[in-house]
């Protein structure tokens, strides 16, 4: 399928790596010009060379903390007048509801909720003006089902989510749809990192913990980067234009509802 979006520009934060870069792959599979994020220098600008090279569309690295209002603010400068906007950022650890402090929550709260909002309210007046923009926010399927050890991702996530289930409304006559993709469990360093919390405090292995996490979705296996790519991609589409407000799960099947 055409997605119609070749030649159009997107920013994807927090692209380096795992669903960030999924993300970003299809886009430029799709023939968009793409400004990319993370922290780490190294393995950004390895990313951005690997995706201009296979799929020749410009791909300009911005090295800075999106949580951070300077380093949002260099992304912003260089991603210019962009038509599409993929927030991302890290997770929050994981613990026990007794553990966080008002630090920690304002921290969750900076980094997955005000910072999505900030980029928003930064790129979305110009989409608007122009009369076309898509809109993809990575969330997380803790919106829909809490998950007990990650109880600042539930917090600050569902802010998000309201804030978009209100937003998305009042700039879709402008030809501007906002939507959130809600990963469940995917194959990258943060499903590690959780995996192996688990691992420890079981005291099983690594692979042990991911089998006896694949075990509990209905597809038996953890979602890829590339999956999680092409639902983004398909979001930020010509075809899409109809989708407002929607939070699409991509868990496998793992949250069990009717609807
Ligand atoms: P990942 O594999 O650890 O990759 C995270 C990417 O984000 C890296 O490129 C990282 O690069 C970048 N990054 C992290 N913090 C950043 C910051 N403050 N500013 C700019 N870039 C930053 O993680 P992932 O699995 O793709 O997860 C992406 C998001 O989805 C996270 O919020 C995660 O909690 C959520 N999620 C993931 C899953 C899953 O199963 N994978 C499930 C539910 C929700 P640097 O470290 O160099 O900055």
């Amino acid at each position: 399928m055409d997605l119609g979006i070749a030649g159009r520009r997107a920013l994807v934060c927090a692209a380096s790596k795992g669903l960030g870069r999924g993300c970003a792959e299809a886009l430029a599979a799709a023939g968009v010009e793409l400004v990319i994020n993370a922290r780490g220098e190294a393995a950004l600008a390895e990313t951005a060379a690997a995706i201009a090279a296979a799929h020749e569309v410009a791909v300009t690295p911005v090295a800075a903390d999106i949580t951070d209002a300077e380093g949002r603010a260099r992304v912003l400068a260089a991603a210019g007048a962009v038509d599409i906007l993929v927030t991302n950022a890290g997770g929050p650890p994981p613990g026990v509801w007794t553990d966080w402090g008002r630090e920690d929550f304002l921290l969750a709260i900076e980094a997955n909720m005000l910072t999505p909002i900030a980029l928003m309210q930064a790129l979305v007046p110009g989409m608007m003006a122009r009369g076309w923009g898509r809109v993809v926010n990575i969330t997380s399927q803790a919106v829909k089902a809490p998950m007990a050890q990650l109880g600042l991702s539930n917090t600050a996530r569902t802010g998000l989510t309201g804030f978009v289930a209100g937003t998305s409304r009042q700039v879709a006559p402008h030809g501007v749809t906002i939507n959130n993709l809600l990963p469940g469990i995917h194959a990258t360093l943060r499903a590690d990192a959780l995996d192996g919390a688990v691992a420890r405090a079981a005291n099983i292995s690594l692979e042990e913990a991911r089998a006896r996490r694949a075990a509990t979705i209905p597809v038996r296996r953890y979602g890829t980067p590339a999956e999680f790519g092409a639902a983004c991609a398909f979001l930020c589409s010509v075809h899409a234009g109809f989708i407002v407000g929607q939070n699409l799960s991509l868990d496998g099947g793992a949250f069990v509802a009717t609807l």
